[in-house]
Formats: C-alpha cells, structure tokens, sequence
C-alpha cells in the first residue's frame, strides 16, 4: 500500500504543470488528481476518447499512459461526475513543452524552470539538490 503511494505523484490542481510532469517522469512516478467530465462529454466519446479526454484534463495532452480512474463524487451545478485519474506521465510533457538539457543529470528539463549555470542548464530537480547540499 505505502509503496504504490510513493510511486504516485498527487495534484491538487489540473492540468498539472510542466514542473510537476517533470518531476514524477524524473522519479519513475505515476501522477494522479480529480478532473471533471460534464455528462455531454461523456456522451460525445467512446472509450478511446474518453481517456483522451481525461489524460488532456489531467496533463495537457493526451499522452497520458498506462490510466486509471475511480468515480470521487460530482458537481452539482454542472452535473459533471469527477474522476480520481492516474496515469503514466513520462512521455506527455516533452512534446508539449521546450525542453533544454540538464549538463548534471542529462535529462530533457522544462526550459521554463531551467537555470543558467556557466555554459549550460540546470534543471529544476538538481537546482534544488544543489541549494540544499550547499547549505
Ligand atoms: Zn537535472
């Protein structure tokens, strides 16, 4: 039970952003938060689509691998049933985003929340890893 919990990365808020898709591809975790679909989007999917559907609200593209999802509850103003969704982030957020590579861990970092460092960049996980050995 603890170990499943380890190896998925919670949200609060969807989609997630490029930080945090990074993040869990970076630590092999799978990510995992609430999207609603409204009844007329349930409607107008079949299954495939459906999953498009809820890997798009959960990351921003449809990308998102390996999903499943449980029923949470609904919203009673938009009659929207809302989904506990997790999925297998690693290959959603390179296509959507620029991407440089990190000169520590050489991996394809967010360019957005990359640091400059001499002659190259730091992603944000070794960034963080660096301040904090450094205190
Ligand atoms: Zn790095």
């Amino acid at each position: 039970m603890n170990d499943i919990e380890k190896q998925v990365l919670k949200i609060d808020q969807v989609p997630a952003t490029e930080d945090l898709l990074y993040e869990a591809s970076a630590n092999g975790q799978y990510i995992s938060g609430i999207v609603e679909v409204e009844p007329s989007d349930l409607i107008d999917h079949d299954y495939e689509g459906f999953l498009d559907l809820v890997s798009e609200r959960l990351v921003g593209g449809d990308l998102l691998m390996d999903i499943t999802y449980e029923v949470v509850g609904w919203n009673p103003e938009t009659k929207a049933v809302k989904y506990q969704v997790t999925g297998d982030p690693s290959s959603t957020y390179e296509v959507n985003v620029s991407t440089v590579e990190c000169q520590i861990c050489h991996r394809e970092a967010p360019a957005s929340s990359a640091h400059l460092h001499g002659d190259g960049q730091v992603c944000v996980l070794c960034w963080d890893d660096r301040l904090k050995s450094s205190e």
